[in-house]
């Protein structure tokens, strides 16, 4: 992020879509001819920590959203997701733990490295996270703007103990905020024009509901309900749920600016295209009767080395997101690799820290347009794009925020299949767990191939499959327990092609 993309601490602004900030490694975020909206850096880190907050609990728990959602609201400390950026790129996921807050979290992982990096948190950040932060010689510091991380939601009687601390915490983090070197403010942009569909059709037809998708195909409509499910469960969490209330709360944090109009009216419009865009995103990776399992191979690591399936999922939603970054004009891909330390390590992802993450796209700081873009269905062959595309996996290794330790299982979660190029790479990086839809398994495309993967038995693999005990099919592949490598299905082109419902659900919130 540059200067010019910055916004006054407390002057509302809405920057167009298509300024987006000259990030060093790419190009713009203007439409291009053939490829799909694109989402702006400011949006991918706000999205990510977002989705940060709901990271899941260790030891993870089964339940629904509402029963959490309750939990949490009993707490006046809410949790909270945090994206470190530095030079563009991410280089930390966290968010709250038992103990530590997210934002202190950070500070230990970090330390001084923190120095010039942007944070990104879900809520306001508390005085005692704030002040540690701006002591670190961050560089700037966004949050999105609804409830803070001590809530002023919060149905505490005047003058009660609770009250008086969220007043004194609002206080100090005010003068925190006024008195620091880093840039303290709200960094919200407007979607690109036809994101939000562009995210619901592709979500609805991606890899990992595929098979769902067959299913489902009389039972009606199985990625809407879904999604309708996710949008009110993060609409609870995220947005304030009345204006005068959202008012109140942005008064208090010293953003009087955003409450008047037309500000007051773009900032909670954008807050829910955010939230409707990330519902969409999480509904593209269905929770029920899928997962992934894992394929036989005789890797010396342990079962006990796996993740939890929810934080599988978890993770892959996070690949999701990065995937609307691409520059593929095709398909976009996401890929983030995570690393599980001998102890429990910092505020809520437990033992699990982030290595690196990454999207296809053209070498950094070239132009986008001085690269060919065709693909294998196009004639000529020097056109094409497969000789200058960096794969997801390429950039998340090679912009990778630490090294890869050999005492460490190192897990790879990416949202295609990896390529006949990008397997020796994984190999050779040191990478031990793959996590994956294995779509395009075995096929030779000319230009890209994917024979390579399924000879990778040094490293476990996990693939997104209907879970065994829901599927007669798939079980009847079992292998000692273990899911047998051909147990899919030939991919049926004419799903790819079907009419693609985007309305908006009824269930969506209203307008301001
Ligand atoms: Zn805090
Ligand atoms: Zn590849």
């Amino acid at each position: 992020m540059e200067g010019g993309e910055k916004q006054n601490r407390n002057e509302p602004s809405r920057s167009g879509p298509c300024r987006d900030m000259k990030d060093g490694s790419s190009q713009t975020d203007c439409r291009i001819r053939g490829h799909g909206p694109r989402l702006s850096k400011v949006n991918l880190f706000t999205l990510l920590s977002l989705w940060m907050e709901m990271f899941p609990r260790d030891p993870p728990e089964e339940k629904e959203e509402e029963e959490e959602e309750e939990e949490e609201d009993s707490r006046q400390i809410r949790g909270m997701g945090l994206v470190v950026v530095r030079e563009g790129k991410v280089v930390g996921l966290h968010c709250s733990g038992p103990e530590l807050h997210a934002g202190q979290a950070a500070v230990l992982q970090h330390g001084v490295r923190l120095a010039e990096s942007q944070l990104y948190f879900s809520r306001r950040p508390c005085a005692t996270c704030l002040k540690m932060i701006i002591n670190a010689g961050v560089s700037q510091i966004s949050f999105w703007p609804g409830d803070p991380e001590i809530s002023m939601l919060e149905s505490s009687p005047p003058g009660s103990v609770r009250e008086e601390a969220a007043l004194l915490d609002a206080v100090a983090t005010e003068k925190l905020k006024s008195n620091s070197r880093p840039h303290v403010c709200v960094l919200l942009q407007p979607l690109t024009p036809d994101l939000l569909q562009f995210v619901n059709e592709t979500s609805r037809d991606c890899d990992f509901r595929e098979r769902q998708n067959e299913d489902d195909a009389a039972a009606g409509d199985g990625f809407n309900r879904e999604r309708v499910r996710y949008l009110r469960a993060f609409s609870r969490r995220f947005l304030v749920c009345t204006s005068q209330q959202h008012k109140e709360i942005l008064t208090q944090m010293g953003l009087e600016n955003f409450c008047a109009e037309p500000y007051f009216c773009n900032l909670r419009h954008d807050m829910r295209e955010l939230v409707e865009v990330l519902a969409a995103v999480a509904a593209g990776v269905p929770r029920h009767r899928h997962g992934f399992h894992r394929e036989q191979s005789w890797t010396s690591w342990g079962p006990q080395e796996e993740v939890a399936q929810e934080v599988a999922r978890h993770c892959i939603i996070q690949a999701r997101l990065l995937a609307y970054r691409t520059e593929d004009p095709k398909v976009g891909v996401g890929a983030v690799i995570w690393a599980k330390g001998k102890r429990v390590g910092f505020g809520g992802t437990g033992r699990l820290s982030l290595v690196g993450c990454g999207y296809n796209a053209y070498p950094a700081g070239s132009k986008y347009a001085e690269y060919p873009q065709m693909d294998t269905k196009q004639e000529d062959r020097q056109r094409r794009k497969y000789r200058y595309m960096i794969h997801a996996e390429q950039n998340a290794l090679t912009f990778r925020t630490r090294d890869i330790r050999a005492e460490e299982p190192t897990m790879l979660f990416v949202t295609k299949c990896p390529c006949d190029e990008c397997v020796p790479l994984i190999r050779g990086a040191g990478i031990t767990h793959i996590y994956t839809s294995d779509q395009d398994r075995d096929k030779d495309k000319g230009d890209i191939s994917y024979l390579r993967f399924s000879s990778l038995t040094d490293i476990s693999k996990f693939i997104w499959q209907r879970n065994p005990s829901d599927s007669p099919a798939a079980s009847s592949h079992l292998v000692n327990g273990y899911l047998g490598k051909h147990d899919r299905q030939p991919e049926p082109e004419t799903n790819r092609n079907k009419k693609l419902c985007t309305q908006r659900p009824s269930g969506a919130p209203s307008g301001c």
